[in-house]
């Protein structure tokens, strides 16, 4: 797919294909701008005709707005394949949440993306192309944008991703394109550990966001299989080495699972295995997945858990839930198709 190049990339393939530089830097700018091919009408029909199958389609399957303003898009990829992504508006900012791969093959027992497990990894292009056809969606282009940050917390797991992911993070920060820069884009992992040390070793420092959701490893194994594979220490080792290579503080998410790992209790150990980190954990309240036998917590109890987080010493707030009401919320975006939901 012609996005997954970069912009050098692509004049050199648009020359290989005997026409001259500029009709690449051309391509190039269209794309950006999630021009369909149908809508180019600056470049030679011949140059159109050769490159129309690798030509990436911008469509939009389908748009749900939330009553808080937040949208999921569903996006048909050029081979047909299905996915999910939510644009949040803030004060700050817009923020577009975004798949890495259709599927997820870490099966946690809380989530809707792991359903049907791992389908595909997505390529470099196609996870650029979601915030592109989101930008031109909502009015924005490439003076004025109107998606300014970037979560990697749709649909998939990017570590399980890497090469294509980190090829992402370097095509969204051409300043002819997206010019979206790291200290803009979150990655939230639940714990690849050898690839956060390989993150950090790359010279990457996009904000890292840990998907830890209990105090212990044998909580944490009730519902993440990766708790089998990798401890609790080893990911806040590697989230040190993290945190010492890049100056970014890190994120932990803690998704309240009723009678699993919301009590008093939890929240101070929890405490203890940061205390000292420079580090900020987020409380997320359970979304209801309908194939999941799981419930949230009621009531005030998130703000009580992450007041005890407070009172013992950790940065903490409760997350904001938007889009609950369009399946928007974290841990409901799925492959829609194969749940024949859409
Ligand atoms: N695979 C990556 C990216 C997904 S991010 C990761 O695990 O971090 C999506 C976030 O929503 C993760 O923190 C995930 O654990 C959380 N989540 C999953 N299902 C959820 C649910 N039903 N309610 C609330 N949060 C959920």
């Amino acid at each position: 797919m012609l996005l997954d190049y970069s912009r050098e990339e692509l004049c050199a393939y648009i020359e290989k294909l005997g026409f001259p530089k500029f009709r690449g830097a051309q391509l190039f700018d269209a794309m950006m701008q999630a021009k369909k091919i149908n809508e180019i009408t600056n470049l030679p029909k011949n140059l159109l005709k050769e490159i129309e199958l690798e030509y990436p389609h911008f469509e939009i399957e389908r748009c749900l707005e939330s009553k808080d303003g937040t949208k999921k898009y569903i996006y048909r990829m050029n081979d047909g394949e299905i996915i999910e992504g939510v644009f949040m508006k803030y004060k700050y900012g817009n923020t577009l949440c975004i798949s890495t791969q259709v599927g997820c093959r870490m099966g946690c027992k809380f989530c809707a993306s792991s359903l049907h497990g791992l389908i595909r990894n997505l390529s470099a292009g196609e996870i650029l192309e979601q915030i592109l056809i989101v930008n031109r969606d909502n009015g924005g282009d490439l003076k004025h944008r109107a998606v300014t940050n970037i979560v990697l917390m749709g649909s998939g797991e990017p570590l399980d991703n890497y090469d294509n992911v980190t090829k992402f993070f370097k095509l969204l920060g051409d300043e002819k394109g997206m010019n979206i820069s790291q200290r803009n884009i979150s990655l939230s992992t639940c714990g690849l550990v050898p690839n956060i040390y390989k993150l950090a070793d790359d010279g990457w420092n996009v904000t890292l966001t840990i998907s830890l959701h209990a105090p212990n490893d044998d909580i944490r194994r009730k519902t993440m299989p990766i708790a089998n594979k990798y401890s609790i220490n080893e990911i806040i080792d590697a989230c040190k080495y993290y945190f010492e290579k890049t100056g970014r503080r890190i994120i932990f998410e803690y998704t309240l699972v009723k009678g699993v790992n919301d009590k008093t209790e939890h929240a101070e150990e929890l405490s203890k295995v940061l205390r000292g980190f420079p580090c900020h954990v987020n409380v997320i309240p359970l979304n209801y997945v309908k194939e999941r036998n799981l419930q949230g917590p009621t009531g005030k109890s998130p703000y009580i858990f992450a007041d005890k987080l407070i009172e013992k010493g950790l940065s903490a707030t409760v997350r904001r839930t938007l889009g609950a009401d369009i399946g928007g919320a974290c841990g409901q975006l799925r492959n829609s198709i194969l749940d024949k939901k859409v």
